[in-house]
């Protein structure tokens, strides 16, 4: 298994995450634009164990935004790092925190339906206006 390194805005945070996903999307409901401050959030799913706090986990804090998932970021920058889908026991880690490149792609965008409205989709990637 091959593992990607990341880290959040300040550096206190690191993190390790295995280098296969279960997929890589573009999220653009409108609670990853509030939660990103942008027009989507990049996030990989992987299993629980498939992710480790390497520095910093005291640092981490969680908003827990609903029974399926808290959203996680450093409590000193304010970096957004993932989100623990609590019911699944996964982690959607979010893409722009890598030090490093990941094999895998973006294959698909998700929430079409909410996408902000001053953003303009223009790759061919799959599209769905809600979940696939
Ligand atoms: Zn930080
Ligand atoms: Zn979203």
């Amino acid at each position: 298994m091959t593992y990607l390194t990341g880290s959040c805005l300040c550096g206190s945070v690191t993190i390790r995450v295995s280098d296969q996903f279960q997929f890589i999307g573009y999220c653009h409901c409108s609670e990853c634009q509030k939660w990103s401050g942008s027009a989507f959030a990049t996030g990989g799913l992987v299993n629980s164990e498939d992710l480790v706090i390497t520095s910093g986990k005291e640092l981490v804090s969680c908003y827990h935004k609903s029974e399926e998932t808290d959203l996680c970021f450093c409590s000193t920058c304010g970096a957004s790092l993932f989100s623990e889908k609590l019911r699944l026991g996964k982690y959607v880690v979010r893409l722009g925190i890598l030090d490093d490149t990941p094999t895998q792609r973006p294959d698909v965008h998700i929430f079409t339906a909410s996408k902000a409205p001053w953003f303009e989709l223009t790759d061919q990637l799959e599209k769905f206006e809600q979940l696939p």
